[in-house]
């Protein structure tokens, strides 16, 4: 593929929804969603806080390596539901910005704290003290969306601060390089600890980091990924 196609097909995903680059100061809003099941006791706040201090070391050190710098300032916000919670947990997440967050949408309250505080961007992250498998809704040329946000579970997991990064970067446009299989043995290839193939490594890939505004010129390999963008555009960020 030549180099305009290339440029065309990634930017797709290249800087693009809510929060664009992932520079500068970042305002991370962290949502504790306890249910009646599982509560967020102070022991399972004070591990999520460990988490995201890791999540923001290992961001801010993979930034270096691009030349860019990051800062964080992390806020927290508490929520209670009355029932237990369906897989997707969509319902939920309306119904908390709603009630706690009056009824904005979760652009205009983006808007909102990044104005408010003096931030670049303000990802959402509504996180409860269950296991489940984590996700994010990323925004994506070509398709609307109602908001941006990603889903955290955080008991049984063996790198949460790394599932947490991992997230907070599709919010910034990454792509999952574990599937399809045809750009899984791509990656496993060109870019085995990329924390997008998998979470045991906190690696920014090359690709990644042209994504989500790090660089302009990404590795030659990058360039193999792009064929496949367009196979995962619709597909839920897992
Ligand atoms: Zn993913």
């Amino acid at each position: 593929m030549d180099a305009p196609d290339y440029k065309k097909k990634a930017l797709l995903c290249r800087e693009f929804g809510h929060c664009g680059k992932l520079l500068g100061k970042i305002l991370p809003i962290f949502v504790l969603v306890s249910t009646p099941k599982y509560p967020w006791d102070e022991t399972s706040k004070r591990n999520f806080y460990q988490t995201v201090h890791e999540m923001e070391a290992a961001l801010i050190s993979e930034a270096k390596r691009y030349g860019k710098s990051l800062s964080f300032e992390s806020r927290y916000f508490y929520y209670s539901v009355k029932n237990e919670i369906g897989k997707q947990g969509k319902v939920t997440v309306e119904e908390i910005l709603k009630e706690h967050f009056s009824d904005w949408n979760i652009d205009k309250l983006q808007n909102y704290y990044a104005e408010h505080f003096k931030v670049d961007s303000a990802p959402f992250f509504f996180v409860f003290n269950s296991f489940d498998r984590s996700y994010a809704y990323q925004g994506m040329r070509g398709y609307s969306l109602d908001g941006e946000y990603a889903i955290l579970y955080t008991e049984r997991k063996k790198y949460p601060a790394h599932t947490c990064m991992h997230e907070l970067l599709h919010l910034y446009g990454a792509n999952d390089l574990y599937y399809p299989d045809e750009l899984k043995a791509i990656a496993e290839k060109y870019c085995p600890h990329s924390i997008m193939l998998a979470v045991d490594y906190t690696e920014v890939d090359s690709f990644t980091a042209y994504t989500i505004g790090w660089t302009d010129e990404p590795d030659r390999y990058a360039k193999y990924f792009v064929d496949y963008i367009e196979w995962l555009e619709h597909q839920p960020k897992l």
